[in-house]
């Protein structure tokens, strides 16, 4: 049981619900996105036989390898949550339930062309940080209209990555920001907080959190 993925789960569990109290929010509002990147597909099916049911991965190449082997995970819903190309929107669609990461309208029609019923989210890059994507504050407004108007595609949430750091206090004003676009467009979800930084983002609004490193350990470096 010590430093099992049950007893990982739990403990981040717990840290999600002490959040919630201390918010005044209730547990059930807040949704655990496990994020499995890098991890082979033996750690998806170990974390969907343990409850888990939401994953988030940031590839599409990866997630094209590990698809075959997990079809008979009926009820198991997979979150892209990296960047997505262009050109790849057609095996996204095929492969995931959720785009949580569009920041372009250019994706959203594309996406929208598939013709797959898709949730999709508008990630938001609020840092400047030149590394990261995500849409440009000013552009959100267009790319709101832009899926609203794809018959296709359901407008879930907005997502946002703040600058990494130690103390997860640096993050609360970026998820603060975020909740406010949220709100301006009337968008129900908040994808906010990870491992380090998940009760800052209860107390902000999150309405999901993308838990990788507490569930699954330290990841090894993309080869
Ligand atoms: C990897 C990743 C996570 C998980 O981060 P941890 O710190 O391991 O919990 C969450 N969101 C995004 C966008 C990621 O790329």
């Amino acid at each position: 049981m010590e430093d099992s993925l049950e007893s990982r789960l739990l403990a981040v569990r717990e840290r999600i619900e002490n959040a919630c109290a201390r918010a005044h929010r209730k547990p059930a509002d807040v949704r655990l996105l496990a994020v499995t990147k890098i991890f082979p597909p033996e750690v998806i099916r170990d974390a969907y036989a343990i409850g888990l049911r939401e994953f988030g991965e940031n590839y599409v190449q990866e997630m094209e390898r590990k698809s075959p082997v997990l079809q008979d995970l009926n009820e198991a819903r997979f979150h892209l949550i990296g960047h997505l190309q262009s050109n790849k929107t057609k095996k996204a669609a095929q492969l995931f339930s959720s785009i949580d990461s569009v920041d372009a309208a250019k994706l959203a029609t594309r996406l929208n062309a598939e013709a797959k019923p898709l949730d999709v989210m508008i990630e938001v890059k609020l840092s400047g940080e030149e590394s990261k994507s995500g849409a440009e504050e000013g552009d959100v407004s267009a790319i709101v209209d832009a899926i609203r108007a794809c018959p296709n595609l359901s407008l879930r949430g907005m997502m946002t990555v703040p600058p990494w750091s130690e103390d997860a206090e640096v993050a609360r004003p970026y998820f603060a920001r975020l909740r406010e676009l949220a709100a301006k467009f009337s968008v129900p979800e908040l994808s906010i907080g990870m491992s380090n930084d998940l009760e800052v983002a209860i107390e902000e609004g999150a309405t999901w959190v993308r838990v990788g490193t507490a569930l699954f350990g330290r990841r090894k470096k993309l080869v």
